[in-house]
This record gives C-alpha cells, sequence and structure tokens, in this order.
C-alpha cells in the first residue's frame, strides 16, 4: 500500500530522515519506535506532505507521492492526527469533526461516517456542542483521531496518541485504534515513544536512531530483542 525508498528530508541544513525505507500493506497495523528526536514524526510529515523529501521516492497505491501538497496527499486516502492533537479549540466538537469532511463532496456518507464516530466514541456525542478547547487531553486525542476519520482514510498516521495521557485513557484510546483497524479495514502507522504499548498492538515495527532505521522485524520478535528491550522497553 505504501512504500518509502531511500528517503531523505531536511529542514534546511538539518537532515532528519538519512535514507529511510519502510514497507505497509494493507490492513496491517505498523509502528515506528525511538527516542526523542529520531525523526519519527518527520517520517509522518514526508508521507503526508507537510515536510516533503529532498531525495527518495514515496508510492501510495501505485501512484508517486513525494510531490503532491498535502491537501492532495489527503484527498487520495491518507489522514495524519499530528502530535499534540491541534483541534480547533474554538469550534465545538461537532465542527471540528465537519472540518475533517472538508474535502469530501458525499454528503450521506459523512452523515453516516458521523454516526459511526459517535458510536466509537460515546463521549464526544455528549460533547457534540461543546469547544473542542473545553475538552479533556483523552476526549481531544479521541476528537483528533476522529476527525481525521472524517477524511475517510485508508491509511491512518498517528503521531505519539499516548503522550500526556493517563494509562487508562491510554488503554482505550488504543483498543479503539485496534477497532478501526478490524472494522473499517484502515492502515494504521502509528509513530510512538511509548514502545511497549505500540508493540502489543502493532503486527510489525521499524526502529528508528538519528534519521535511520536500524531495525525492522514482527512485533513479537521486536518484543523480546535484547537490543529493543534495553532501549526501548526499560527491561
Ligand atoms: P519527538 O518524539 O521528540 O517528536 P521525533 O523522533 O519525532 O522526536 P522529529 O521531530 O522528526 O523526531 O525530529 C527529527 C530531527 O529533526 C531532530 O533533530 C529535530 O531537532 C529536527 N527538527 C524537527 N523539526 C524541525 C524544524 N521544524 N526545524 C529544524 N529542525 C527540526
Amino acid at each position: 500500500m505504501l512504500s518509502l525508498s531511500n528517503v531523505e528530508t531536511y529542514y534546511g541544513n538539518i537532515q532528519a530522515l538519512k535514507g529511510i525505507n519502510i514497507n505497509i500493506s494493507a490492513g496491517e497495523i505498523i509502528t515506528l519506535i525511538g527516542a526523542n528526536g529520531a525523526g519519527k514524526s518527520t517520517t509522518l510529515m514526508s508521507i503526508s506532505g507537510i515536510a516533503p523529501p529532498r531525495e527518495g521516492k514515496i508510492i501510495f497505491m501505485d501512484r508517486e507521492i513525494h510531490n503532491l501538497t498535502p491537501d492532495v496527499i489527503v484527498s487520495l486516502g491518507i489522514s495524519q492526527v499530528p502530535e499534540g492533537r491541534h483541534i480547533f479549540p474554538e469550534l465545538t466538537v461537532l465542527e471540528n469533526l465537519q472540518m475533517g469532511a472538508f474535502l469530501r463532496a458525499d454528503n450521506k456518507q459523512t452523515r453516516d461516517d458521523l454516526e459511526y464516530i459517535f458510536e466509537l466514541f460515546p463521549i464526544l456525542t455528549q460533547r457534540r456542542n461543546q469547544a473542542g478547547g473545553t475538552l479533556s487531553g483523552g476526549e481531544q486525542q479521541m476528537l483528533a483521531i476522529s476527525r481525521a476519520l472524517m477524511a475517510r482514510p485508508k491509511l491512518l498516521l498517528l503521531d505519539e496518541p499516548s503522550l500526556g495521557l493517563a494509562p487508562i485513557v491510554v488503554k482505550q484510546i488504543f483498543e479503539i485504534i485496534r477497532k478501526i483497524n478490524t472494522e473499517n479495514n484502515t492502515t494504521v502507522f502509528l509513530v510512538e515513544q511509548n514502545a511497549n504499548l505500540a508493540l502489543r498492538l502493532a503486527d510489525r515495527g521499524y526502529v528508528m536512531e538519528n534519521g535511520r532505521i536500524v531495525l525492522e522485524d514482527s512485533s513479537e520478535n521486536l518484543l523480546s530483542n535484547e537490543e529493543v528491550r534495553k532501549a526501548y522497553l526499560g527491561i
């Protein structure tokens, strides 16, 4: 479904990605783990066109996307939930969700999707007329994920959904990510510092250090890998 080949991304003179290769098949949950500043967010932003690569290729469903703008990439079926959520605090929950469907013309489908989202996150139904900025951190994360789903993505990019949330809320959100993957057949690419949780959810994982992929394997193998256990699982 998605392949990155020798992707190099820069911020001015700073090279954040140093030639990375990643392959994701339809239906998978893939995670990218690594320390602060390794280049995980940049990887997602390179895919979604926010930080386009200077070198290399990104192919999504047989189409080169590395030269396309973010809005076109969204319309092809890739939505990103950014780190720190970035919902619209002044808009209501419902208005935030409607913004997620901005590029879509199919009103009936949009209404059905809204219903599906309210089933997935009942708390958002209760809060539908409340300003986004008044929600708790966990509820804002749910809203950010829901807003991305309103674009009907085939591939959902999630950047640190667990950041700053209580363990019980994180558990809830991870269960919903699994549900979105199985029920909705949405492929998921998850960036996480919480490697333990991420590897328990994902089918496969990539480990990133200083702008390079240093390891890739099944989640099961990564969870039992000595280096990974020491560096990322605190065991
Ligand atoms: P974190 O978990 O802290 O977000 P990360 O693995 O997602 O870390 P990136 O945010 O992708 O890492 O950062 C990769 C490198 O690029 C780091 O060295 C970072 O300092 C640098 N970088 C990120 N954003 C910018 C920017 N806007 N301008 C300059 N350098 C940047």
